[in-house]
């Protein structure tokens, strides 16, 4: 029996990086995982056929609230139940932060749509499937960015910041039913940073572990929040010791 064996999870935005990695190790540990994404449709269902009976692949934009319900549905008609959300789904542009011209009324609200009321739409949608399964968890990726004054731009380091607080606003009415936490992951080698050399090296200079993160670094800390019972209402940070901001 793997240890998350009748388990089942819904992992947006899983057709590459760390929600790729997420799903990969849900369904190592024995866990059902629904692939989601909103556009790269063919490498959702590649995915999915990859990993066999253990997976099934539903487009959703999870900014849209009907398809975040759709998305849940589509959960408990494939496996039957949902006990596990991992809200991994994110936009962002990159814009300097001091360029506040740059920064249009139409990206501020495609990154809140997508990362803040699509995290909000689709927990909420889920909510009475996860009370059901008896140890439900909802597990937000949200990044530093919402911890420090940092990011891509300021709209996406907005978001992370309200997300990791959302985590902590729904812990506070969820239990004991339900847990929420986050991962902030600092960064990552995925497609999103492919061409950010300068940044990966810069961390690897900085950070007292030495270098990027991987998407399999976050899938990780998402398994060891799902085995960390007694935790609920943490944002918990995976950046290889890069905020730390020792000096020595
Ligand atoms: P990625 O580009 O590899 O994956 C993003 C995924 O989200 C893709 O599957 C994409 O199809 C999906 N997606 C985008 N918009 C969507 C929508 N509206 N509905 C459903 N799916 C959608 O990127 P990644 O680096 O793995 O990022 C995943 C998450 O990790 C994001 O929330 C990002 O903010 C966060 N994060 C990444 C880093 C990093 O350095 N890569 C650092 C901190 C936080």
């Amino acid at each position: 029996m793997g240890e998350f064996e009748g388990r089942v999870a819904i992992v947006t935005g899983s057709t590459s990086g760390i929600g790729e990695a997420t799903a990969r190790s849900l369904v190592a540990t024995g866990a059902k995982v629904v692939v989601n994404s909103s556009s790269s449709i063919e490498a959702g269902e590649v995915l999915a056929s990859e990993l066999g009976t253990s997976a099934c692949y539903h487009r959703a934009d999870v900014s849209s609230e009907e398809e975040c319900t759709g998305l849940v549905d589509a959960a408990l008609e494939a496996f039957g139940r949902l006990d596990i959300l991992v809200n991994n789904a994110g936009y962002t542009q990159v814009i300097p932060h001091r360029d506040l011209d740059a920064v249009t009324e139409e990206v501020f609200r495609r990154i809140m749509d997508v990362n803040v009321f699509g995290t909000w739409y689709l927990s909420r949608a889920a909510v009475p499937a996860l009370k059901a399964s008896g140890d439900g968890n909802i597990i937000n990726i949200t990044s530093i960015a919402g911890l420090i004054a940092g990011g891509s731009c300021i709209p996406y380091a907005v978001s992370k910041a309200g997300l990791n607080h959302l985590t902590r606003l729904m812990a506070n009415v969820l239990g004991p039913e339900i847990r929420v936490n986050a991962v902030a992951p600092g960064l990552v080698e995925t497609p999103w940073t492919e061409t950010w050399d300068a940044l990966h090296a810069a961390v690897a200079d900085r950070a007292p572990l030495g270098r990027s993160g991987t998407s399999e670094d976050c899938g990780e800390a998402v398994l060891g929040i799902l085995r960390a019972g007694y935790q609920t209402g943490d944002v918990v940070v995976v950046d290889g010791g890069l905020t730390l901001g020792a000096i020595g």
